[in-house]
Parts: structure tokens; C-alpha cells; sequence
């Protein structure tokens, strides 16, 4: 009778048991049932390691998650919460897009700029820059206004690039992993909704031209900004995965919206009181066929997927924006004076007069900071020379400084 041959594990050497069977693969190797748990083991840490890694930026930072991303933007800005939503969602998925194994799959996750609508100075370039405060990357703020369609005076589209690579010394790396906020985007919508049949020369061809870059594509930049001119030495940028976030007021384009919503809403019983709410605050229900309405051009839109817009900002809102932000105007002023050792505080009722004035004035956010100034500038003066070692700032006296700096006359105009 033939002997019966016990199979040994190739990995561990040890003989086949009852407990511990050996499993032959292709009739070749026999691995021992312990061996290959062991190998699983080690397969599913070695993936983990390597998702997290893909989570990590270039400098080996991990990115934070959209939840965590909007927990940051709390403490800078105040309200806005659709917003920070968007956008904590579309900048996690942006920079996992970046680290995205290229050969994981052959899913390409496709690029997603932002486009923020809002009034004037309701937080859309504080969150742009708070966001890159919290990635670490370089930014740029660029006012669109300034670009004109090559040939023209003013900048040249590609110059907005300079920017970025002047924000990180010109390595180019590290700027193509950047993000760029072009401010007044809403400033070179075209004149009228037809195709221009005179020049647009700050309009269309402007849109034309950021639309390239907006795409991604390699792009050569002078690198002292301004008009490229023939003997300049040009930097080539890869503008793939740089994020673009857009901001701009569109004023206005609640009437295209209001007049879009009337026509959907006819027959559907909406009452009294929801039809207040749209009237208040309209932008919140901005499409992109607005932004069409309003000058931008399809393909523009086309590239500028993620949409929100942000909300008016109330009184409530203007008296959080003066205390709260981790660097609140009078948080600023109350660090300053204690390097002086002198304690500084506002009296509720001061802070109370300081938002009804910037509401008086129209001067919204922007002129919380110019008033707390004007109230300030004695007290800055006098205090690191005085003996007293308390400062309180009430309603009176912000009264009675405005009054003395002309505050109205000489501020307002500007
Ligand atoms: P814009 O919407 O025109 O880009 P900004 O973001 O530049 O407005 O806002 C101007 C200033 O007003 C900011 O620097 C900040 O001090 C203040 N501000 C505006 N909105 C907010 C907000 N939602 N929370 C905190 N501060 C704000």
C-alpha cells in the first residue's frame, strides 16, 4: 500500500494538521490555512496604509474632512452655512481628486470649481482665503475687473497665474495645486445676452480666455505679470488641478430670478408667506440659467459646477461678525492693548451703536472695521502712555468720536 505523503506549508515549513490544514494552489505551492490568514492580514493594512496616504497632501498633511473643513470656517466666518457647505464638500473632493491614484481605477473624478453669489462683503473672499489658510496651499485673490483680452490694455488673462506662483516662490509645483479666487466675476459678464457683434473687450473675450485656464490646460505665464512681451522668459503651468473659486455680487440678477420663479410658480397655490421668503432673499435659489441670463457665457458655466450663493448679512449676523471670529475686529483691538497691558472692553450698547451705524451707513461688514477705526484712534493714541490700566468703550463715546472724526462726511463718501 502507497504511503500517504503529509503536505508541508511552504511558508512556515510546518507539517499539515487537522487544526491547521495546508491547501495546495495549482497543485504546486501548498500554504498552510494560518499563512494565508496571515497574508490577508498583512494585504488589508498595507491597503489601509495606502488610503491613507492617499489622503495625505504632497506635503504629507492630511486633508481634512468637509465636516471638519466646515468646523475651520466657523471660527472665521460667521453665518453662511450653505456656502461652507459647498464648499468644505468641493474643496475635500478637489484634493482627493489630486491624490487620486492614477492607476486605481480608470475613473477620472473630473475637476469642480466654485462659483459664490452673494452681496458685496457678505464673507465670499474671507471663506476662499480661510479655506487656504486651513490646506496650506498657495492662493491668490485676483480681481477680474483687471484682465483684459490679450492685445488690450490691462493685464493679461494668464497674468493671474504670475500671482499665484509670486504667493510660493515661483514654485511651480506647488502653485499648480493651488487655489485662485477671481473676485467680480459678475464684471466681465457680456453687455447684452447676444453674442457681442462689436468688440467685448473686458467681457467675453475676457470669459473666453479664463475659460481656458478654468478647464486645465498648460498654460505659459510671464512671470512678472503684466503684458507677456516677446523677450520674457515664460513659465509653463499645468492649471489641471489648480481650484478656482469665483465670487462675485451680480447685482441684480434677482429680478432674472424672480421672474424665472413667477413663471414656474403660476397655478401652484404658493401662499402669502412663501412668497415673502423668495422676495427676501431670491439669490438663494440662483441656477445657473441665471447666471446665463445675467452675461455669463454657457461654457464658462460649464465650468464652474458648483453653485451657491450666500445670504444677505442681518443685524444679528453684523453683531456676531464684531465679536466672534477667532480674529473679530475687537478681538484685534483687545490683543493690541494688552501688549500694552491695558484691558480693553466694549459695552454691549456699543457694540450695539457700532452695528446700527454700519447699517445706517449701508456700509455692511467692510464697515464694522472702518467705524470700530475712527472710535478707536484716540484711545490707541492715548493708552500706552496712560497710567490706567482699564479701558471701556461705551455707547457715548462711540457716539461722541464719530461725531468728532466726521465720521459720516468723510467716510461714506469713499
Ligand atoms: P466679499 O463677499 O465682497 O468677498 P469679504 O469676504 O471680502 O466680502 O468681506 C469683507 C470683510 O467683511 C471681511 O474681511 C470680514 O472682516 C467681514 N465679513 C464679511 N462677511 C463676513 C462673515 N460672514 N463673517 C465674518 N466676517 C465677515
Amino acid at each position: 500500500m502507497a504511503k500517504k505523503t503529509t503536505k508541508r506549508c511552504v511558508m512556515c515549513g510546518r507539517e499539515e494538521t487537522a487544526a491547521n490544514p495546508v491547501v495546495s494552489v495549482y497543485d504546486q505551492l501548498t500554504i498552510c490555512e494560518e499563512c494565508i490568514d496571515f497574508i490577508n492580514q498583512m494585504r488589508d493594512s498595507e491597503r489601509l496604509d495606502r488610503r491613507n496616504a492617499g489622503n495625505k497632501d504632497k506635503g504629507g498633511k492630511s486633508i481634512p474632512t468637509p465636516k471638519k473643513i466646515h468646523e475651520f470656517l466657523d471660527q472665521y466666518v460667521i453665518g453662511q452655512d450653505e456656502a461652507k457647505k459647498y464648499l468644505s464638500v468641493a474643496v475635500y473632493n478637489h484634493y482627493k481628486r489630486i491624490n487620486q491614484n492614477a492607476d486605481d481605477d480608470d475613473v477620472d473624478i473630473e475637476k469642480s470649481n466654485i462659483i459664490l453669489v452673494g452681496p458685496t462683503g457678505t464673507g465670499k473672499t474671507l471663506l476662499a482665503k480661510s479655506i487656504a489658510r486651513l490646506l496650506d496651499v498657495p492662493f491668490t485673490i485676483v480681481d477680474a475687473t483687471v484682465l483684459t483680452e490679450a492685445g488690450y490694455v490691462g493685464e493679461d488673462i494668464e497674468s493671474l497665474l504670475t500671482r499665484l506662483l509670486q504667493a510660493c516662490d515661483y514654485d511651480v509645483e506647488r502653485a499648480e495645486r493651488g487655489i485662485v479666487f477671481i473676485d467680480e466675476i459678475d464684471k466681465i459678464a457680456r453687455k447684452s445676452d447676444n453674442p457681442s457683434i462689436t468688440r467685448d473687450v473686458s467681457g467675453e473675450g475676457v470669459q473666453q480666455g479664463l475659460l481656458k485656464l478654468l478647464e486645465g490646460s498648460t498654460v505659459l505665464v510671464p512671470p512678472n505679470g503684466g503684458r507677456k512681451h516677446p523677450e520674457q522668459k515664460m513659465i509653463a503651468v499645468n492649471t489641471k488641478n489648480i481650484l478656482f473659486i469665483c465670487g462675485g455680487a451680480f447685482d441684480g440678477i434677482e429680478r432674472k430670478i424672480a421672474s424665472r420663479l413667477n413663471t414656474h410658480m403660476v397655478g401652484y397655490g404658493h401662499d402669502e408667506k412663501s412668497r415673502k421668503r423668495q422676495r427676501e432673499n431670491l439669490m438663494r435659489y440662483v441656477l445657473p440659467q441665471d447666471l446665463k441670463s445675467f452675461g455669463l457665457i454657457p461654457e464658462i458655466i460649464g465650468r464652474l459646477p458648483i453653485l451657491t450663493s450666500l445670504d444677505p448679512l442681518d443685524r444679528e449676523a453684523l453683531r456676531r461678525i464684531l465679536t466672534e471670529p477667532k480674529n473679530a475686529i475687537t478681538r484685534q483691538y483687545k490683543k493690541m492693548l494688552e501688549l500694552d497691558g491695558v484691558t480693553l472692553e466694549f459695552a454691549d450698547e456699543a457694540l450695539d451703536l457700532i452695528v446700527d451705524k454700519a447699517i445706517e451707513y449701508k456700509l455692511g461688514a467692510r464697515g464694522l472695521r472702518s467705524i470700530v477705526e475712527t472710535v478707536m484712534v484716540d484711545a490707541m493714541y492715548e493708552a500706552p502712555s496712560s497710567d490706567s490700566k482699564k479701558l471701556v468703550i461705551d455707547a457715548d463715546y462711540v457716539r461722541s468720536q464719530l461725531e468728532k472724526a466726521h465720521f459720516e462726511k468723510t467716510r461714506i463718501s469713499e
